[in-house]
C-alpha cells in the first residue's frame, strides 16, 4: 500500500531514521503510520496495552493494528497481555478521573516496555500514538515518554505533535476508510465503568463492545476515540 507523497516530510530527532512506534490502537495510529511511511521512517509498531479490558476489547482493538499493519508490510511487535502488573500498578487508584494519576501510571507503565524493548533491540527513538486524540493531555503522555526514555543513554522520545498539520482530521479520514473499529472508552475497566455511568446519566445505552465501526456510525458520532467519561460531549 501506498499514501500520498504531498505530506511534508518529518524531521526525526538526533538524525535517525529508526523509530519505535507505541501504538495504543488503529484509529490513532494510522495517521501517525501514513505519515512515517510518507517521510521514509524505518519504523517498527509495538502494540503494549495490558490497560484494555476486557479481553475482547483488547483482542478487537489489537487485531484491527495488526491487519492495518499488515496492508503497508510494517513489522508488528505483539507484546505481552500482562494486565495483573497493570492492575497491581493501579491499585488505590480506581476512582481517579481520566487524565490523572492512574492515567500517568497507565502511560508511564506503557512507556516503560517500550523504552526496554527499544533499548534491548537497537531503535534509537521511540514515540506513541497515544496523543493524537484531543482527549487526551499531550504534555502528560510527553512527560512520561520523555520520563522512560531518560533510563537509557542511548534512547530518545520523540515529542512531535500528531495533530497538527491537519493530522486528527486525517485521522478520522483514515479510520473511515479503512472501518476501524470504533472504541467508546479509554480501555481501562476503570474508563469503561465511568463513561457507562456517564452515558446512562445522559439518557444513553451502554456500551455494547464490538459494534460500532468508522464509516458505518450515524453522523455526528465519528470523533477522536476514546472521549473522556465526563465530558458532556461523548
Ligand atoms: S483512563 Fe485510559 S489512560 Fe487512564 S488509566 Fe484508564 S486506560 Fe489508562
Amino acid at each position: 500500500m501506498t499514501v500520498s507523497n504531498e505530506r511534508k516530510s518529518l524531521p526525526l530527532p538526533g538524525g535517525h531514521q529508526k523509530v519505535l512506534l507505541h501504538s495504543c490502537c488503529a484509529p490513532c495510529s494510522g495517521e501517525v503510520m501514513e505519515a512515517m511511511v510518507a517521510s521514509g521512517i524505518d519504523f517498527t509498531i509495538f502494540f503494549y496495552n495490558p490497560n484494555i479490558h476486557p479481553r475482547k476489547e483488547y483482542d478487537l482493538r489489537k487485531d484491527e493494528n495488526i491487519r492495518f499493519a499488515e496492508k503497508f508490510g510494517i513489522p508488528f511487535v505483539d507484546a505481552d497481555y500482562d494486565r495483573d502488573n497493570w492492575f497491581a500498578r493501579a491499585r488505590g487508584m480506581e476512582n481517579e478521573p481520566e487524565r490523572g494519576i492512574r492515567c500517568t501510571m497507565c502511560f508511564d507503565m506503557r512507556f516503560e516496555r517500550t523504552a526496554l524493548y527499544a533499548h534491548e533491540h537497537g531503535f534509537p527513538v521511540i514515540t506513541s500514538s497515544l496523543g493524537i486524540s484531543r482527549w487526551k493531555n499531550m504534555q502528560q503522555i510527553n512527560d512520561c515518554g520523555i520520563r522512560a526514555a531518560s533510563h537509557y543513554p542511548d534512547l530518545m522520545y520523540w515529542d512531535y505533535n500528531w495533530r497538527k498539520g491537519g493530522g486528527s482530521a486525517r485521522m478520522i479520514e483514515i479510520s473511515k476508510r479503512e472501518n476501524f473499529y470504533q472504541q467508546e472508552y479509554c480501555g481501562c475497566v476503570y474508563s469503561l465503568r465511568d463513561t457507562n455511568e456517564h452515558r446512562i446519566a445522559m439518557g444513553r445505552e451502554r456500551i455494547r463492545l464490538g459494534e460500532l465501526y468508522y464509516g458505518q456510525t450515524p453522523a455526528g458520532n465519528e470523533d477522536t476515540p476514546a472521549g473522556p467519561s465526563t465530558d458532556t460531549t461523548s
